[in-house]
């Protein structure tokens, strides 16, 4: 018997992968979504999400990932647990291998798989993990509102973010391991010119302290080598992220942090039919609406080309 061949494979399951499934199964594309070890992705450790327009009372990550699940199951979407940890993009028929061994072929395949915030891998961190300790000061910088708080990193993802919680938090700290930054001379200007941000150089982040929530961060200057605790009511992590792509890296184009390159304007990659959404191609927004939006573009582009080559 010979092997199906899946009209469309989409390979994880955040925003990004749900609406490109919502999109395709609309289409009559069948399509089927292997959701990755973390079914959800990263709004599975969120907590309110306010931002996401059509819910005007906010919701839960977790609940709101429910929600995008259940719309695309609705319309005929298979989505199987399964991580995907192989492909072969040699063509014209796309190969994808599962953990369990399985072959699956597919004529048209979106990548949304995302990209994992880095954390600074202390315990304390993940005892607050949402409950103090953040890696979107965009998601969660409004909890703060008004109370003092402190951000880790010194690249352009922590100073824009500085800069945005600067405008609603009473005061920043930002922990500056070496004795200068990385991002761009425009973002250090407008940090180091920002009154209520407190730039603390050559310093590392020890551990996180508090009851329940976070109250303190105890902090090491590596110059002096002392430690010192200060009074923050959250910390937001702005170490980098890194883009679940590495499955891809003899296929498809990427840039040196290892996101997948796009046509401007498309989902496309340099692939025919293999099609990049959300975070896994997006290093600038990296918001649930955002990725959400290119899954929606990734779908029509598959359904685009397989009626181009007379599958649909
Ligand atoms: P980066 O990799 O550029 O920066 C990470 C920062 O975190 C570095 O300063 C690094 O310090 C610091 N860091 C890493 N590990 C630790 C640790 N354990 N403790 C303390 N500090 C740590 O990541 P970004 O997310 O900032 O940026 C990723 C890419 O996206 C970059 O190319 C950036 O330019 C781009 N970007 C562009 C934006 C824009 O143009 N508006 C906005 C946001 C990102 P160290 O320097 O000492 O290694």
């Amino acid at each position: 018997m010979s092997k199906t061949i899946h009209n469309c494979v989409i390979i994880g399951s955040g925003p990004a992968g749900y609406t490109a499934a919502i999109y395709a199964a609309r289409a009559n594309m069948n399509p089927v979504v292997y959701t990755g070890a973390e079914p959800g992705g990263q709004l599975m450790i969120t907590t309110d999400v306010e931002n996401y327009p059509g819910y005007p009372d906010g919701v839960m990550g977790p609940k709101m990932m429910e929600d995008f699940r259940k719309q695309a199951e609705r319309f005929g979407t298979t989505i199987i647990n399964e991580m995907i940890d192989k492909v072969d993009f040699t063509g014209p028929v796309h190969k994808i291998w599962s953990e369990t061994g399985e072959e699956i072929h597919a004529h048209s395949v979106v990548i949304s798989t995302g990209a994992s915030a880095k954390w600074l891998g202390l315990e304390s961190e993940q005892k607050f993990m949402n409950n103090g300790v953040s890696a979107c000061a965009v998601c969660d910088g409004f909890f703060f509102r008004g109370q003092t708080v402190a951000i880790v990193g010194a690249g352009d993802t922590a100073a824009e973010e500085a800069s945005y919680l600067s405008k609603l938090c009473e005061k920043v700290h930002m922990f500056v391991r070496r004795d200068e930054m990385r991002a761009s001379k425009i973002m250090q200007d407008r940090v180091i010119n920002t009154p209520n941000i407190e730039i603390h150089w050559n310093t590392e982040t020890r551990e996180i302290m508090g009851t329940d929530t976070v109250e303190k961060v105890r902090v090491y200057n590596n110059k002096t080598e002392k430690e010192s605790e200060i009074e923050v009511g959250g910390l937001f992590v702005a170490i980098g992220h890194k883009p679940n792509t590495d499955m891809f890296k003899s296929w498809l184009d990427m840039d040196e942090t290892g996101y997948l390159k796009t046509i401007p304007g498309t989902s496309k990659t340099n692939i025919p039919g293999v099609f990049a959404s959300g975070d896994a191609q997006d290093h600038v927004y990296r918001q649930a609406v955002t990725a959400a939006g290119t899954g929606c573009m990734a779908a029509l582009d598959a359904e685009r080309y397989l009626t181009a080559n007379g599958v649909i």
